[in-house]
């Protein structure tokens, strides 16, 4: 697989340190409060990425942590008046059911900073120990200008940043360098706070995640990943922590996804044009939106419209009619019909649609391209469904079909268990009724489903049933 590394600004090709096994970490949220669409996209990203991994017989690794304790935090547990630890479990809990929602799977591990601070404390010894450290009134800082690698993911020009360039880095006034960024919060008020050699304080939010990726995988990983708004200062500044303090290369591959729109404008809560996530699910639902998302290359920029969302919806639609269709062929006896061209050409058409897949995945994880194979394939199916097909046939094309599906994390097998029972007897006997051309009872029959919320669709393989939309 080749991947666009942001550190040399290329696609390279994917060695691992471990042949075989990947090991990814993924910066987390924030938690306190609802995630917005904006973050649903690194989720569906690197969900997929390691999707991709495990389909191309990679055993994967994969890591995504928890900010729990962080000036936000603070903030809204004393706002509410509850305990940090009940506000922010609210919102862990609140993350993992809008990623399941998502069909995001739960990480191999989920370090939270607040269950990591020895490890956060030894690495800022090291760097101390090394010299990379000094003390001002308000914590211990890092001194960029002790790393002549610093600006090397970003690069950032330093004249730019000391003009004010980023909003984002730490503002205590005599810092010695602009980009310094501060270790150890030392502790203020009632503040939760850790013991320390340099005095009781927290940690500063970029430690947080070399201390996590050292502690529960290695000195050094093979892809790290995360929205491209974290490249400066925050990877800039994790990779200035790990390999100063640890003396050798951090993460092999740096990737980054593009930002989300809302009608063309980024979204913003200034601007008032700010979704959470929950929002859109409960509007769309997760699977439009992941398959939303899969329609543009991760690192461009999306554009959150209803015409994008309406569009999804319909696509999503005709892959799953397609497999209910096909599926119905299955547990179909032949009938001694012959079989069209079509449909004797299907496992050629799946092993086509397979390597134009692949080709796509592997080429920096191209899921549009990898999506138009899917539906090259499905094309391909519908012209089939025309005539007869034979039961294996249909049984190794629905395989092949799930195989790409399951690997973008699109469920589009037919949902049997949702039509009831009764739904399903009205439509054979109205299926009878056609039989004896008795249309007027048909057509009774057929307002009578669709009373109990369910639309009839007459296709040559015989009746489709769906929950009307
Ligand atoms: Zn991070």
């Amino acid at each position: 697989m080749r991947i666009y590394n942001t550190l040399t600004r290329k696609k390279e090709e994917l060695v691992t340190i471990i042949p075989g096994e990947v090991r990814i970490y993924v910066c987390g949220p924030t938690v306190y409060n609802l995630i917005h669409i904006g973050n649903a996209r690194p989720l569906i990203t690197f969900d997929i990425l390691r999707r991709f991994l495990e389909y191309s017989g990679y055993k994967v690794t994969f890591v995504q942590n928890f900010t729990d304790i962080d000036d936000k935090v603070i903030v809204g547990a004393r706002e509410e008046g509850v305990p940090i630890k009940e506000f922010t479990e609210r919102y862990i809990a609140a993350y993992f059911a809008d990623a399941e929602a998502l069909g995001i799977r739960k990480a191999d591990i989920h370090p939270r900073a607040t269950e990591s601070i020895d490890a956060i404390l030894n690495l800022i010894n090291l760097l101390d120990e090394k010299g990379y450290t000094y003390t001002l009134s308000d914590g211990v800082y890092f001194d960029t200008s002790k790393y002549d690698k610093y600006y090397q993911l970003s690069k950032l020009n330093p004249e730019e940043l000391s003009a004010g360039e980023s909003q984002r880095v730490d503002e205590a006034i005599d810092k010695r360098n602009p980009a310094d960024f501060v270790l150890w919060k030392f502790r203020r008020g009632d503040e939760p706070f850790w013991p320390s050699k340099w005095g009781e304080g927290r940690p500063g939010w970029h430690i947080e995640c070399s201390a996590m990726i050292h502690k529960v995988l290695d000195d050094q990983i093979d892809i790290h990943g995360g929205g491209r708004d974290l490249i400066f200062p925050h990877h800039e500044n994790e990779i200035a922590q790990s390999e100063c303090a640890l003396g050798k290369p951090f993460a092999r591959y740096w990737m980054h996804n593009g930002f989300v729109q809302i009608d063309n404008v980024k979204m913003s809560k200034s601007l008032g044009n700010f979704v959470t996530l929950r929002e859109a699910l409960e509007e769309w639902g997760g699977e439009v939106l992941r398959f939303f998302m899969l329609n543009t290359h991760y690192r461009s920029p999306i554009n959150y419209t209803t015409a994008a969302l309406e569009a999804a919806v319909a696509g999503l639609e005709r892959l799953k009619r397609a497999a209910a269709a096909l599926s119905a062929w299955v547990d179909r006896p032949a009938t001694g019909a012959e079989i069209s061209g079509a449909a004797a050409n299907l496992s050629a058409a799946v092993a086509k649609a397979t390597a134009q897949f692949d080709e796509a995945m592997n080429d920096d994880m191209n899921t549009a391209v990898a999506l138009a194979a899917i539906f090259d394939l499905v094309r391909e199916i519908n012209e089939a469904l025309a005539g007869e097909i034979d039961q294996s046939v249909a049984a190794a094309t629905l395989e092949g079909l799930y195989k790409l599906t399951d690997c973008l994390g699109l469920d589009i097998r037919p949902a049997a268990e949702e039509i009831p029972a009764e739904v399903r007897r009205l439509v054979e006997e109205r299926a009878a009724a056609r039989k004896a051309r008795d249309f007027a009872r048909a057509d009774a029959i057929r307002e009578q489903v669709t009373a109990l919320g369910f639309d009839i669709e007459d296709t040559p393989t015989g009746a489709q049933i769906h929950p009307r939309g």
